[in-house]
């Protein structure tokens, strides 16, 4: 398994929202409500989607990493919840984190978009 977006999540997605946009566009109300609704609707579009591609991101195969500070080998160190804030509204991811089984450095080994963000270090 690579880092590819599935994509055909995204789309089932999309799918339930276009129901909900002609629920809502039946509605009754004038021109301002329906942009409203729609504007929202489009707005948590674009945040679902981001959420998930930010968690694809995520995605780590044990075996390809090495420590940041010594090499040596790693396993897994449980995950930890995330949450962050963005143009579309907060998303909340699962990160990964790792431990090195020679020098016992803790680090999350990848989602560098979400870091960078917050400008954090490697430390939770
Ligand atoms: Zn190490």
């Amino acid at each position: 398994m690579g880092r590819g977006i599935n994509w055909g999540d995204i789309e089932k997605s999309l799918r339930g929202w276009v129901e909900i946009m002609k629920e809502e566009t039946e509605a009754e109300g004038n021109l301002g409500d329906m942009e409203e609704k729609i504007r929202g609707i489009m707005r948590e579009i674009g945040r679902e989607v981001l959420e998930y591609t930010v968690q694809e991101r995520e995605k780590i195969e044990i075996d390809q990493i090495r420590c940041e500070r010594c090499g040596g080998e790693i396993k897994r160190n449980g995950k930890v919840r995330r949450k962050i804030k963005t143009m579309l509204g907060e998303i909340e991811i699962e990160r990964p984190r790792v431990r090195c089984k020679s020098c016992g450095w803790d680090f999350f080994p990848s989602g560098q978009g979400a870091r960078d963000r917050e400008g954090e270090g490697d430390k939770p």
